[in-house]
């Protein structure tokens, strides 16, 4: 009997399950779609990378009003062969890693990504002609730890100044630095740049055009290349520029940044990137900045029991500081 009843069970589940959920309309899957990379972005068209090969691109409809930058990993249909006049359309941004963002001023709260998916921020600032700006540095650092990117100091021009009174206001951040001179080897920078995606900044003489056409030496030939693409002559100066390294990795240069209005940081946040400090914050009231006016800071008593370096809290708050102070 048991028997019978097993073989009745199993007619019943084998039985074709009629569909219970009506068909919706489905997006379009793309199974046509390549991987490619944006390399930087003038008025609504993106230059890409698709193996190797320089394509043109726009956003496809679904994508919308979504943001494509420099250094996002994209899903592209359609012409891909780079050949003029040919269009592809990106129809998938994939998730980015890092989003570096700025505010265009402080007191302006629109916020924009600069770039996606880069590791590293290099913060190039010469030693003397012109004089370095902390509070420059500063605010640079403060949105590369908001991004979760890592900061590198690249100190150009050792040969006209030391660079240890500028380095002795970083060490207690833990920040890496590298120096180079004139005319000198980079060896120690390549090495920091190797196989990841750095983003470039630095105001105007500091060396940041000298060291990216070091690094790349073909890089003005790069450019020029897209250029002949668009047909639009002269890159234009504002936009960022992803240049791949001979020795692999991704470089980008940011000419139009020199400042960063950082209006979105929130102080919650930045100190997630010292977390050593951030452990120390815990009994803090609700809403402590941690900044040095807070009357009952968990900082102030780590700093006062021992437990933590008062130099790096004096750097963090200054920092914080930073992240409000004008930097015109
Ligand atoms: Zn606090």
């Amino acid at each position: 009997m048991t028997g019978r009843y097993s073989e009745h069970d199993q007619e019943h589940y084998e039985r074709p399950r009629r569909r219970t959920r009506p068909r919706t309309k489905e997006r379009p899957t793309y199974d046509d779609a390549v991987d490619g990379v944006v390399v930087t972005v003038d008025r609504g068209r993106f230059t890409l990378l698709v193996d190797g090969v320089t394509v043109m691109a726009m956003k496809a409809r679904p994508l919308g009003r979504k943001g494509v930058v420099v250094g996002d990993r994209v899903r592209v249909v359609g012409d891909t062969s780079g050949a003029d006049g040919s269009l592809a359309r990106i129809v998938e941004v994939t998730e980015r890693l890092t989003t570096l963002r700025r505010t265009a001023d402080d007191d302006d709260p629109v916020e924009r990504v600069v770039v996606a998916n880069a590791e590293q921020l290099v913060v190039v600032t010469a030693l003397a002609d012109p004089a370095p700006q902390p509070r420059l540095i500063d605010r640079a650092l403060v949105a590369a730890y908001d991004a979760g990117m890592q900061p590198l100091l690249c100190l150009t021009k050792s040969d006209l100044a030391d660079p240890e009174t500028l380095l002795s206001t970083y060490r207690s951040l833990g920040v890496p630095w590298v120096v180079t001179q004139r005319g000198g080897d980079l060896a120690a920078v390549r090495d920091r740049l190797r196989d990841r995606t750095s983003v470039l900044v630095g105001s105007s003489g500091v060396g940041k055009s000298t060291l990216v056409n070091a690094l790349v030496p073909d890089a003005h030939r790069e450019v020029g290349i897209v250029n002949a693409v668009t047909g639009r002559g002269r890159h234009t100066s504002t936009s960022a520029y992803m240049l791949p390294l001979p020795d692999g990795g991704w470089i980008i240069d940011t000419p139009g940044i020199r400042s960063f209005g950082l209006a979105h940081v929130q102080p919650e946040h930045l100190i997630e990137a010292f977390p050593d400090l951030d452990e120390m914050t815990e009994e803090c009231p609700r809403g402590c900045t941690h900044g040095e006016d807070e009357p009952e800071c968990g900082l102030d008593d780590a700093v006062a029991e021992g437990e933590a370096d008062a130099e790096r809290v004096q750097s963090f708050r200054r920092l914080l500081a930073a992240r409000t102070a004008s930097d015109h």
